[in-house]
């Protein structure tokens, strides 16, 4: 039987206010996209500095919308990590063009500009750049790739609001990049997602979001609205109504302060860790701001004999929610036996989801939780040899 109640790894965090406006939103005659719809794209496109933002219900929709909109199909190829979701590279699949595999910076377990700029071929149209953990991806080094070849570069954003990169946010460029406002997420819908980029862009991403129809379909049912519409793509079903933007709305104005406790329960990680030769702890380069959605410390086998399964099954004995970010996409069997992918193949990634899982990180954690967490993680990694702390 574990012991102590049981600490979740990412439970949602939502206040009064949410609360309230869903209600507001239920009480009205327009629940699904509308007015509150709007105005949340109006508010994070402000918050980010985006120039145009597009709500809709997952983050998976943006990707899948922004991979249509390019017109990426059959006989092109598209250059993504092993180490993300598998909704990164499924998208892919669904537009009928080949995801290639980039191997990762062993650092920050980002896509490596040098192996992405070695699997550019003729039949490369795109990029998809997942800032992994919320540490953002090279867009310096992937954007010259991308111009020098003639590529689209998309960001999977789903980890990385609000993640800067030379001072500026992620989602605030002219390529498409798609959050996530899955429950897990830093801030949260239940279900959701935003696509930022360039006003014309989103207006085609719009139109192929919501059925391919040619105007803004969404007012047909209103007071003045037309009957009369047109489809000019088989476009997908994927809007954001407006309960989940009610949600959105209060979760975008308290991200600041979850930014905030999200940092000092990193820290706190870092120092107490940071300590021993076990851990290989996670990294922030100086030139971005992390938008620390994960915290994935690794296992240096050199330092101790206990295995990540080991760590992870003295976690949930303690009753203490933990997880692994991510098992690499060439492992999972639909990718693995479609490209005949081995472990090694993406050999970085591979090390590191041997030895790599995630801690709970959350605004709700109280300081007792983590040194729990913390007290967990030592008791369970640290055997008497490895328990000395470092030499200098
Ligand atoms: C959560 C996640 C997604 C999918 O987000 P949804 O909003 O659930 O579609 C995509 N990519 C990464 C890296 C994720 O972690």
């Amino acid at each position: 039987m574990p012991t102590g109640e049981f600490l979740p790894f990412s439970p949602p965090c939502i206040g009064e206010d949410e609360i309230a406006e869903v209600a507001a939103t239920l009480r009205t005659d327009w629940i699904t996209t509308g007015p509150k719809t709007k105005q949340f794209e109006r508010e994070f496109a402000d918050y980010l500095n985006a120039p145009g933002a597009l709500a809709l219900n997952s983050c998976t929709a943006g990707l899948h919308t922004a991979l249509a909109t390019l017109g990426i199909g059959p006989g092109d190829e598209v250059i993504t990590t092993p180490m993300t979701f598998a909704a990164t590279v499924n998208v892919i699949e669904q537009v009928g063009a080949r995801p290639v595999l980039a191997d990762v910076e062993p650092d920050t377990l980002n896509m490596d500009p040098a192996r992405v700029e070695a699997a550019v071929t003729p039949r490369t149209r795109a990029l998809i750049a997942v800032h992994y953990a919320g540490h953002p991806a090279e867009l310096d080094a992937l954007r010259a790739t991308a111009d020098r070849h003639g590529l689209a570069l998309i960001e999977d954003a789903a980890h990385a609001i609000p993640a800067r990169y030379r001072g500026r946010y992620i989602g605030s460029g002219d390529n498409p990049a798609a959050f996530s406002f899955y429950a897990t997420k830093n801030m949260t819908t239940a279900e959701g997602g935003m696509l930022t980029g360039d006003p014309d862009f989103l207006d085609r991403a719009r139109m192929i979001s919501l059925h391919g129809m040619s105007r803004d379909a969404w007012k047909r049912y209103d007071q003045g609205g037309s009957w009369r519409y047109e489809i000019v793509y088989p476009g997908f079903k994927y809007n954001m109504t407006d309960v989940q933007a009610a949600l959105g709305l209060w979760q975008l104005r308290r991200l600041a302060e979850f930014q905030r406790r999200r940092r000092a329960v990193v820290a706190r990680y870092q120092a107490a860790f940071g300590v021993y030769d076990a851990f290989q702890l996670p990294v922030e380069r100086p030139h971005v701001e992390h938008a620390w959605h994960l915290y994935v410390p690794r296992l240096r086998p050199e330092a101790t004999d206990v295995t990540r399964d080991d760590l992870l099954a003295g976690l949930a004995a303690r009753n203490i929610g933990a997880s692994v970010h991510f098992i690499p996409i060439h492992l999972h069997p639909y990718y693995r036996d479609k490209y005949g992918y081995a472990p090694e193949d993406f050999p970085i990634a591979y090390d590191a989801f041997t030895r790599l899982l995630s801690l709970p990180l959350h605004p709700r954690l109280r300081d007792d939780d983590v040194e729990r967490v913390i007290d967990a993680v030592l008791e369970v990694a640290l055997p008497a040899r490895a328990r000395l702390p470092k030499a200098a």
